[in-house]
């Protein structure tokens, strides 16, 4: 795994801008960083599970990068597309659910984690989910075309012919 310096960057914006208390600053960078590390390791993840070597997990400023092997079916490449946002999913709406507990809710160091990791995660998963060149949106919704074909080369149930005999 390799850090950009435009992430560390990130760290510094937040750092100077965001937050008063400092221990809230580096909850808040830890928590944006690990949004990042959540949705490249969702590819990584499947990438692995499918079968494929996965040579590096990058992360950068606004997005991180997954460097795995090419996969020799489009289902195989629109499953790993699908997985960093499922990923972030999967973390951000148990936490947003988690932050509505009030007791939970109070511990004012856990505010940053709700923010990054619940409700700005769900945001950034959704925008990478956008169908645009580059995003993951641009593999992921090829779902679309690739189960209709299926659908329309599933061979048709022929109907039985039968015979009778007396
Ligand atoms: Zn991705």
């Amino acid at each position: 795994m390799s850090v950009h310096w435009s992430a560390l960057l990130v760290i510094g914006i937040i750092l100077v801008t965001g937050y008063k208390e400092l221990i809230h600053a580096i909850i808040a960078a830890t928590s944006y960083f690990t949004i990042l590390l959540v949705h490249e390791y969702g590819h990584g993840f499947v990438a692995n599970k499918l079968g494929y070597k996965v040579f590096e997990t990058r992360i950068a400023f606004f997005h991180g990068m997954c460097v795995f092997e090419e996969p020799y079916s489009e289902e195989h490449h629109i499953k790993i597309a699908w997985a960093g946002s499922l990923a972030q999913l999967l973390v951000a709406i148990p936490l947003i659910a988690l932050s509505q507990v009030k007791a939970v809710s109070d511990i004012s160091y856990l505010g940053p984690v709700y923010a990054f990791l619940g409700y700005i995660s769900v945001f950034v998963a959704l925008v990478n989910l956008a169908p645009s060149q580059g995003l993951d949106g641009h593999i992921a919704w090829r779902i679309i075309p690739l189960t209709y074909k299926k659908w329309r080369s599933k061979p048709k149930k022929k109907k039985k012919n039968y015979k009778i005999v007396k």
